[in-house]
């Protein structure tokens, strides 16, 4: 692992299980078990980990309460050649984790910084969420108080992709509450429960039922979360054109067929005809209902 023309030693980024222990790479044991020191938010917490793998290392810890003033002394280690793992309490580290001050010094100091990659709660709950995955945006976790939550939300409401944030079990229902408040009630959320763990849940479904869900049944409160907004297409392109323009497609809408609506208000107000069909189709459906 340590190159004989390396001077310093190494970081390696070190992802841990997100509750099943089965869960951890063969190369991230190994990594473990090679490194001369391991920097873990919670020595105790790590302590099953290793022990778990049979692994016996020196450890130091490393929390986001210390880690400003423990960084530069690691960085020393590292300089004397000492090779160091990074590990938090579990899944990635620095996201929503310790570790960002240490990662940052290193590649300021010519450290070589290493991942070595495996279980995300975020990318776990993405590629089970039945929500598109192609763009989205991570809050981490929302702010406790309901106010400052609720003007997240506004300010996300309109953004097409889809949206993840963490929550605990003491503000899943507050945090869901709120987002109701903000955002439509058919809008479709995920919701992913004690991924790897015995009660793992994930469910997709409108805010509103969701929400229904998590208040009639006191386990859906229980756990660690993680919360997928699906991205505001629909609304986005209704926004896109102005009052005037939409004016104009409803007249026409009224006389003629959504194509002949749509080609004539590209040709007077000259806004785009794929925007103008999507705002048809929802016009149309919204004077339906
Ligand atoms: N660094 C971690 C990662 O890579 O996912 C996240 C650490 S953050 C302190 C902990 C939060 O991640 C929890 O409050 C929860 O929102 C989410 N999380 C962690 N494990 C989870 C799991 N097994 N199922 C669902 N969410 C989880």
């Amino acid at each position: 692992m340590r190159e004989k023309y390396q001077m310093f030693g190494k970081l390696y980024v070190v992802a841990t299980p997100i509750g099943n222990l089965a869960d951890f790479t063969y190369r991230a044991v190994e990594t473990l078990k090679d490194v001369d020191l391991i920097a873990a938010e919670d020595t105790r917490h790590a302590k099953t980990l290793l022990q778990h793998y049979a692994i016996n290392k020196k450890m130091v810890s490393l929390h986001q309460h210390n880690e400003e003033k423990t960084a530069p002394g690691l960085i020393e280690k590292m300089k004397s050649g000492l090779n160091i793992a990074l590990v938090s309490d579990a899944g990635t580290p620095l996201l929503s984790d310790p570790g960002m001050p240490l990662v940052k010094l290193a590649r300021q100091q010519g450290i070589e910084v290493s991942p070595i990659p495996g279980a995300c709660a975020l990318i776990a709950a993405l590629s089970v969420s039945g929500l598109p995955v192609t763009r989205f945006t991570f809050e981490g976790f929302l702010p406790r108080t309901s106010s400052a939550r609720k003007l997240i939300f506004t300010q996300k409401k309109n953004d097409a992709a889809t949206w993840v944030f963490y929550e605990s079990s003491h503000r899943i229902l507050a945090s869901l509450e709120d987002l109701q408040e903000i955002i439509a009630g058919d809008r479709r959320i995920a919701l992913a429960r004690e991924l790897t763990k015995i009660y793992e849940t994930v469910v997709n479904d409108t805010l509103d039922n969701v929400l229904e869900q998590v208040k009639s049944n006191g386990n859906m409160q229980k756990g660690e979360f993680v919360v997928l907004v699906e991205g505001a297409v629909a609304e986005k392109n209704v926004s896109e054109i102005s009052e005037d323009q939409k004016r104009v497609l409803l007249i026409l809408l009224k006389q003629c067929s959504i194509k002949t609506a749509v080609a004539m208000a590209a040709e007077i107000t000259g806004a785009r005809k794929k925007v103008l069909y999507q705002s048809a189709l929802e016009l149309k459906e919204s004077s339906a209902e």
